[in-house]
């Protein structure tokens, strides 16, 4: 590599894709009790060759009067501009990189040869979303994105919100914080859950057994307001993947091979109670559950201290009413966040592929007109 003048040139260092330290570090905390015994530093090492990949990525252009300067998918103003067969957009092609390096799925070269008139003049950004594309058929995710990007001129940091959410919607990530939901009650946690999935959060957890479990357990807790400082949020387009409508349901009346679930009260399904007590103020026009649905309570997901049970006996829950992973399923509650609980255990304890939580409910289906109801 020869020598440039610093503002001369751009380029880009890529240090990890992957788990950052600090977040291996915090999984490692939250699931210390697995690996009692053993010290940090070799529980660090057994997850990092058992489930998680670094890549690195480097990429530097030259600069040149009358080509426009693109780093990070954003147009900077300045008087010069990368030099290169695409946009020359010096962090993009390093994530890219690292990226594809990280899978073993080759380099940016490979796929985007300079050669190819295709790629003549591209935004740089359908190289992360071409590469974001080889890592889902190939079932990696995403964990951390970490770049460094030198330069002298032009300053760069103005510029940093804007290029965080210009890569992470071209990865399909998310540029916002990671977020712990403490329910109380537990459902609660769920429900905000499901609800930041759909706007597309994703660093998002529920803690096992909510604020509850905390207090049983004697650990601290204050009565202070916290003062977050405001910052921007930008939701992404709205995931309807994992979201039930009432046309959808309907139409399931009559397929076969999907499940629906009426997570209530078995008072609720069976119709001799509008809403679970205290609620009484929240009805529908009729009682009743919907045709095909099979009862199976919330609760029944969860151990008497709230936290969740295992895998084996929530399989054997659901699948004992013919849930199982082979179907779609929809759950509905009342109002949404009951079936939230039964969506988050279906879909990310379980694993199944295609949940969705209608969250019209019963407060929707019970006051429509001309759609079956059952009734014992
Ligand atoms: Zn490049």
């Amino acid at each position: 590599m020869g020598l440039f003048k610093s503002d001369a040139v751009l380029q880009t260092k890529l240090e990890r894709v992957s788990l950052g330290e600090s977040r291996i570090l915090s999984f490692w905390r939250a699931y210390k009790d697995d690996y009692e015994g053993k010290s940090m530093k070799d529980t660090i090492e057994e997850m990092r060759g058992r489930k998680f990949r670094s890549g690195l990525g480097y990429d530097l252009h030259r600069l040149e009067v009358g080509r426009k300067l693109i780093v990070g998918g954003i147009e900077l103003p300045f008087e010069k501009g990368s030099v290169g067969h695409s946009d020359g957009d010096v962090l993009a092609h390093a994530v890219c990189d690292a990226l594809l390096g990280a899978a073993g799925l080759g380099d940016i070269g490979t796929h985007f040869p300079d050669s190819d008139p295709k790629w003549k003049g591209a935004n740089s950004l359908l190289f992360l979303e071409h590469a974001k594309k080889l890592l889902d058929e190939n079932h990696f995710a995403i964990e951390h994105v970490d770049a460094v990007v030198i330069t002298e001129k032009p300053k760069l940091g103005p510029h940093f919100p804007k290029m965080r959410e210009a890569l992470a919607r071209a990865l399909g990530v998310s540029a916002a914080d990671e977020l712990v939901l403490v329910g109380d009650p537990i459902q609660f946690a769920a429900y905000a859950y499901w609800y930041l999935k759909i706007y597309g959060h994703a660093d998002v957890r529920t803690l096992d057994g909510g604020r509850q479990k905390w207090i049983d357990e004697g650990r601290e807790l204050t009565t202070e307001a916290s003062s977050p400082a405001p910052k921007g949020y930008s939701a992404r387009e709205r995931d309807e993947s994992i979201r039930a409508r009432r046309d959808q349901v309907l139409a399931w009346l009559n397929e076969h091979g999907r499940a629906l679930v009426d997570v209530r009260s078995p008072q609720e399904y069976a119709g001799e109670l509008m809403a679970p007590p205290g609620y009484e103020q929240e009805g529908a026009a009729r009682t009743g559950h919907i045709p095909t649905a099979q009862s199976i309570p919330w609760a029944q997901a969860v151990r008497d201290d709230g936290t969740f049970k295992a895998a084996d006996e929530l399989a054997q829950l659901y699948g004992g009413k013919g849930v199982n992973g082979d179907k779609p399923v929809i759950a509905y509650c009342r109002i949404g966040e009951r079936s939230s609980h039964t969506w988050f255990v279906l879909k990310h304890l379980l694993g199944y592929q295609n949940v969705r939580n209608y969250d019209g409910s019963w407060t929707e289906w019970g006051s429509m007109i001309d759609v079956p109801v059952e009734k014992p």
